[in-house]
C-alpha cells in the first residue's frame, strides 16, 4: 500500500479491536488475513442495500431482495427429524410473510422472541397470494437500525468461519474499525494528473467505499477507481517488461534476403493475402530492429499461418540462422512438417522432424546436423526443449498454439542461442479477445491475420433439430453425390470415456444405416495414434466418404474436399470449439456447411452460443461472446497463466478501462521511463511496495 504500511499496516490482525489471538489464528488459516492491510485489502464480492425498507403489500415478483421492519408472531414446526421445518408468521400491519427454516431450527427456536421486533431481509417469494422468505437475515429492531442501516458488504467465508460466527456483518464491523483508524494512512497510488484526467475518486475514498458505501453511487466510483488502479499496474508491469526486454537483449539483424528473393519469384504457389503481407513487413521490421523479436500471430483457421511462418524461416535462413517451430502434439507437429517440407524441398532445403517417436539413433544424426548447421529448419514438439538439442545458430523459433505452453518453455528457447537469444514468433489460431491479448499476452507484440484467403466462400451454418434429422441427412448425401466428404462430431461425455465412446458408437451404427452405400472411418480419443492415423489417411486418400470422430479432430486436420461438419449434441459444445471445429471445412474451392444438430430444449446461454455461430464465422466476435458467457477464468489459456489473479476488474466487462488504463501506462513509460518526475512518484513508491510484497515470503510459510 506504502511505505508507511510497514509501521501500520503490517500491523498483525490479532491486535484489531474485537480479533484477538483465537480469531485471528482462523482468519490467517481461513482467509489468509494476517494483517490490517490484508483485511483491507479483503474487498466484498457484493453489496445489500439495507438503506430502504419495503412493505409486505408492495412486494412483487422479480424482486431479488426485500428488507421489512415488523413482528414476529408465532411458529409452528412442521414434519420430523431431517424434514422438520419452522415456519413462522411474520408482519409489519401490511400484509403476512411466512418465514421458513430448514436448517438450524433449535438455533432459531432458541434466540429469537415471538412477539419480538425485527428487521427481516432476503428474497421474497410467493405462493399464490402468500410471500415468504427462506432462511431470512434477521436483526433485531433498534434505535439505531430502524432507520435504514447501510450498503452492507458481502464477503466470501468459508464454513469454518461461519461456525466461528464471522460472517459478514462480522467482518464489516471490523472492517470499520479499522478503516475509521486506517484510512488518513492510506497513500494515493495513482498521480494526480491521472485522477484528475479520468475523474478518479482518491485511493482513500475508494478503500472506504468499496467496503461500506453510502449509496450505489459511491460504491460504483469506488468500483471504478479500484479497477482502473489495477489494471493500470496490470499493464504497467507488462509494458515495463517488454520495454526492459527491448533494452537488454539484442537480437540478430536479418537484412540478407536471396533465399526469400527466389521463393517470391519462383514458388510462391498464390498470392499473399494483404492481411498475410502486413504481417510479414511488420515481423520483418521486428527481425531488422537489432532488438530480439516476441511477437504473437493471431489468425482464424485456415487464415494462412504456415506460409507466414515458412517466409519468416526463410529471412532466418537467408542471414545464416536455423528455424525451429515447436507444435503441442504429435499430429500437429507431423502436419507442420508436411506442410513445411513441400516448401523446403522446392528450395532445397534441409528440414527434419523430432518428436518422442523418434529413436535413438535417428535422434544423434539430428544433434550432429543441428550442430553443424547442415540442418536449415526443425519442426517437433516438446522433444525440441530437451539438452541434447544444439544448435549451430538458432536464429528463429516458432510456436504454434502457445497457450499450451509456459513461459519457462519460452525461456528454455531462448537459452538454445549463448549469443543472442532467437527471435520468438508464437502462433495461435484460436483468436482471444483484445482485452485478454493484452493482459495474456501484454508482454508480446501482436500480429493479427484477419482475412481469409480470397476465392474462399464463407461457410453457411445451420441449425438443426433433431426432429429435422432425416432431411439433413439427405442433404449430407447429396453433398457426397457431388464427390465431397462428411465430419460427423460427437461431443465427449465429460464424466466417463466410455460413455463417450459408447455414445460415438451408437451414432457410428446409426450412419452406417443411414448409409449403406458409403464406407466410414472412425476416430476416437481410445485408439492408438497408429489406429487414428489409419482412418484418418483412408479418409484423407478418398476411400472413405464419411469421418464420425469425437473432437479428437478438433486441431490440424486438413482435408480440403470435405465440406460439411455436422455437430451432434452441438449444445455440449463449448463456443470455441464449435468455432475450431467448424474451420476443418471449408478449406477447398466448394461451398461448405456446418450444421448444428440440437434437440428442442436449449438454455439461455446455449442458444446464444448456437446463434452467435449462425450469425458469424469472425473468431474475434466469436471469442467476445464466448468471453462474456464464460468469464476470463474458464478461457483457453488462462488457467495456467496466473496473470489474471485480478481482484475487482473483470475482462468480460471492463475492457474499455483496460484500453485507457493501458494508454496512461503508455504515455507515462514514454515521457518519463525511469519515473523521476515528482507527479509520478507515486508509481514508483507503489511499485516498490508490491515488489516487496511478492517477496515476503513468509506469509505463504
Ligand atoms: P492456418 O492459419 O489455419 O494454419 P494454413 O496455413 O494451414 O492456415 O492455410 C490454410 C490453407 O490455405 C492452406 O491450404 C494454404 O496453402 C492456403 N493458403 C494460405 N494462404 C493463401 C493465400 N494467400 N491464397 C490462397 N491460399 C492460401
Ligand atoms: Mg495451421
Amino acid at each position: 500500500m506504502s511505505e508507511r504500511r510497514i509501521s501500520f499496516f503490517d500491523t498483525k490482525i490479532e491486535y484489531l479491536k474485537g480479533v484477538g489471538p483465537s480469531k485471528g489464528e482462523i482468519l490467517n488459516k481461513e482467509l489468509n488475513i494476517f494483517t490490517f492491510g490484508d483485511l483491507i485489502e479483503y474487498y466484498p464480492f457484493r453489496h445489500e442495500d439495507r438503506t430502504q425498507f419495503h412493505r409486505i403489500c408492495d412486494l412483487h415478483d422479480g424482486m431479488f431482495a426485500a428488507q421489512i421492519k415488523g413482528r414476529l408472531r408465532s411458529w409452528e414446526k412442521i414434519g420430523e427429524g431431517a424434514k422438520a421445518r419452522l415456519v413462522g408468521q411474520f408482519t409489519d400491519g401490511t400484509g403476512v410473510l411466512e418465514l421458513t427454516w430448514f436448517q438450524g431450527i433449535t438455533w432459531v427456536e432458541k434466540n429469537l422472541r415471538l412477539q419480538g421486533d425485527y428487521i427481516v431481509y432476503g428474497k421474497p417469494s410467493s405462493f399464490g397470494s402468500k410471500w415468504q422468505i427462506t432462511h431470512p437475515d434477521m436483526d433485531v429492531l433498534t434505535a439505531e437500525n430502524e432507520r435504514g442501516g447501510y450498503f452492507q458488504p458481502v464477503y466470501s467465508l468459508t464454513d469454518k468461519l461461519r461456525k466461528k460466527y464471522i460472517d459478514s456483518k462480522q467482518i464489516s464491523r471490523w472492517m470499520r474499525t479499522l478503516l475509521e483508524s486506517a484510512v488518513t494512512n492510506i497513500r494515493e497510488t495513482l498521480p494526480a494528473p491521472l485522477v484528475q484526467k479520468f475523474r478518479l475518486i482518491s485511493k482513500q475514498e475508494a478503500i472506504y467505499h468499496i467496503h461500506l458505501p453510502l449509496n450505489q453511487e459511491a460504491l460504483r466510483q469506488a468500483q471504478r477507481r479500484l479497477k482502473f488502479e489495477e489494471l493500470f499496474y496490470n499493464q504497467f508491469r507488462l509494458i515495463k517488461q517488454k520495454l526492459i526486454r527491448r533494452h537488454d537483449y539484442a537480437g540478430q539483424v536479418f537484412d540478407k534476403t536471396k533465399l526469400l528473393t527466389d521463393f517470391y519469384q519462383n514458388y510462391l504457389p498464390f498470392d499473399l493475402t494483404n492481411a498475410q503481407k502486413k504481417v510479414i513487413r511488420e515481423i520483418f521490421h521486428d527481425m531488422r530492429s537489432g532488438k530480439q523479436m516476441n511477437r504473437l500471430l493471431q489468425g482464424d483457421v485456415g487464415s494462412g499461418k504456415t506460409i507466414v511462418a515458412f517466409i519468416t524461416m526463410l529471412l532466418a535462413l537467408d542471414n545464416d540462422a536455423q528455424a525451429c517451430l515447436m507444435a503441442p502434439t504429435e499430429i500437429l507437429s507431423d502436419q507442420h512438417y508436411t506442410g513445411l517440407k513441400k516448401f523446403a524441398d522446392l528450395m532445397g532445403l534441409k528440414i527434419v522432424e523430432l518428436t518422442g517417436s523418434v529413436g535413438k539413433k535417428q535422434r544423434r544424426i539430428i544433434d550432429a546436423g543441428l550442430l553443424d548447421g547442415s540442418i536449415n529448419i526443425i519442426v517437433g514438439t516438446h522433444a525440441l526443449l530437451e539438452d541434447h538439442v544444439q544448435f549451430k545458430n538458432l536464429g528463429l523459433c516458432v510456436i504454434d498454439e502457445q497457450h499450451r505452453f509456459g513461459v519457462a518453455q519460452r525461456a528454455k528457447l531462448w537459452e538454445k542461442n549463448q549469443n543472442f537469444r532467437p527471435h520468438i514468433l508464437v502462433m495461435t489460431a484460436t483468436p482471444i479477445p483484445r482485452t485478454l491479448a493484452m493482459t495474456l499476452y501484454g508482454d508480446l507484440d501482436i500480429s493479427i491475420i484477419d482475412e481469409l484467403p480470397k476465392g474462399r466462400k464463407p461457410i453457411k451454418t445451420l441449425h438443426k433439430y433433431d426432429s429435422d434429422r432425416l432431411r439433413v441427412f439427405e442433404f449430407l448425401r447429396s453433398e457426397i453425390q457431388k464427390g465431397r466428404q462428411v465430419y460427423i462430431v460427437y461431443p465427449l461425455i465429460e464424466e466417463s470415456e466410455t460413455m463417450t465412446v459408447k455414445n460415438l458408437m451408437d451414432g457410428y451404427e446409426s450412419i452406417a444405416r443411414a448409409f449403406p452405400e458409403y464406407a466410414l472411418s472412425i476416430v476416437h480419443g481410445k485408439m492408438g495414434w497408429k489406429e487414428k492415423d489409419y482412418e484418418m489417411q483412408r479418409f484423407k486418400n478418398k476411400e472413405t466418404e464419411i469421418l464420425v470422430a469425437t473432437t479428437v479432430i478438433e486441431v490440424g486436420v486438413d482435408v480440403p474436399n470435405a465440406s460439411v461438419m455436422l455437430i451432434e449434441s452441438a449444445n455440449r459444445f463449448g463456443l470455441s470449439q464449435l468455432h475450431q471445429l467448424r474451420g476443418r471445412v471449408g478449406r477447398g474451392a466448394e461451398q461448405s456447411y456446418c450444421i448444428l444438430m440440437t434437440d428442442h430444449k436449449l438454455g439461455k446461454d446455449t442458444r446464444l452460443r448456437i446463434d452467435t455461430m449462425v450469425r458469424t464465422n469472425n473468431g474475434f466476435e466469436i471469442s467476445e461472446v464466448d468471453l462474456s458467457l464464460r468469464g476470463p477464468g474458464d478461457m483457453a489459456g488462462t488457467q495456467q497463466s496466473g496473470m489474471l489473479d485480478l481482484k475487482v476488474a473483470d475482462l468480460a466487462k471492463d475492457g474499455e478501462i483496460l484500453k485507457y488504463a493501458r494508454e496512461a501506462v503508455m504515455e507515462i513509460l514514454d515521457n518519463d521511463p525511469e519515473l523521476e518526475s515528482t507527479e509520478n512518484q507515486p508509481i514508483k513508491q507503489h511499485v516498490n511496495a508490491l515488489r516487496s510484497n511478492e517477496t515476503n515470503w513468509s506469509r505463504i510459510s
